[in-house]
């Protein structure tokens, strides 16, 4: 199966977490986390349209900053999702700057935030560059399963966990997953093209069997098409699977609440970066400090049948101890 999304953890795992999910066939990606951003290329965070913050420490928020440097003065829109108390952070961090310049400009950047205040209610506010950065609230949005971002190719699900104060943990969803397949397209000399997209698109949004379907091509500057039925060219050249899940849990406590939430919400995800902050043998630090343990992480894993799993975010403490981390989650996850 060749995924839609590839994955990339920007920094090294005794440094900020961030977690880079590019779009393979769009100029688009998604951010979890905004730490340090700067081991990033400015085309690939340009290219970010939705960032997921787990929580406001600094080392999950901080260049969010960085990230507005780079996009004020663009035609763009940011979404921005987080906990409680989101809306008036992002309003403190704009608010530290000087606008008085930006209704000059000819393009305008939006962020619009939204924070999740419990399971099933979010609030949400926009600012626009050209306003100021003025906070535009929209009032209070209902929020469904913790579903947050739902598109036709993919949802982003949000839980509140427990780190002394709330941390959100994601999960992204493929919804389906198209392949298509070349050596039948030629059969039926079906060009490739732009037409394929459109395919997907419109299986993504379920439309009936009937709809006719533009196949078309340039060959040697002449145009060809053909209509062809949905339903004949998803038998004949797509096949149609389930899409990937990608889990990514840092910052949280090891508790029942906790414990129960990240199962369900990680349940058979394919690919899981999760923090693994401690040693077990200082349970009790990561206790007092709401965080995880490297075996905590793998039993959690493990209980929510994750296919793979990256372990992130170690304590620097542990510098010269990497492998030995690694072995606890191994070990926890029954690898060794
Ligand atoms: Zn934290």
């Amino acid at each position: 199966m060749r995924p839609s999304f590839q994955t990339h953890l920007v920094n090294g795992v005794f440094e900020d977490p961030v977690l880079y999910v590019d779009f393979v066939f769009e100029k688009r990606a998604l951010l979890f986390d905004a730490g340090n951003l700067r081991n990033l290329a400015t085309r690939k965070l340009l290219r970010v349209s939705d960032v997921m913050i787990s929580h406001a420490h600094m080392d999950h928020f901080a260049d969010f900053d960085w990230l507005l440097r780079l996009m004020v003065g663009r035609d763009k829109t940011l979404r921005v999702f987080g906990p409680t108390g989101l809306i008036q952070r992002v309003e403190h961090k704009l608010n530290a700057y000087s606008w008085n310049l930006v209704h000059n400009y000819s393009d305008d950047f939006v962020v619009i935030v939204t924070e999740l205040n419990s399971d099933s209610e979010a609030k949400r506010a926009r600012f626009r560059c050209r306003d100021g950065f003025q906070q535009q609230p929209e009032g209070c949005i209902e929020i469904c399963g913790g579903v947050i971002i739902d598109e036709p190719a993919f949802r982003v699900r949000a839980a509140i966990f427990e780190h002394d104060i709330p941390c959100l943990g994601y999960c992204l969803e493929e919804k389906q997953h198209v392949n298509v397949w070349k050596n039948r397209l030629a059969a039926l000399q079906l060009p490739v093209g732009p037409w394929l997209r459109d395919l997907k698109q419109a299986v993504f949004e379920s439309k009936s069997d009937d709809t006719l379907i533009r196949a078309w091509g340039v060959d040697n500057k002449l145009v060809s098409e053909r209509f062809l039925p949905l339903g004949m060219l998803k038998k004949e050249i797509l096949r149609v699977v389930a899409g990937q899940k990608i889990g990514y849990l840092v910052d949280i406590g090891y508790n029942e609440l906790n414990r129960n939430k990240a199962i369900a919400v990680l349940h058979e995800c394919d690919l899981l970066f999760i923090e693994c902050a401690f040693m077990q043998e200082h349970a009790d630090i990561a206790a007092s400090r709401k965080h995880l343990t490297a075996q905590q992480a793998g039993l959690l894993a493990k209980a929510a049948n994750a296919k793979q799993v990256i372990p992130i975010h170690f304590s620097p403490r542990y510098s010269d101890r990497e492998h030995a981390l690694r072995a606890e989650v191994e070990a926890a996850l029954g690898m060794r």
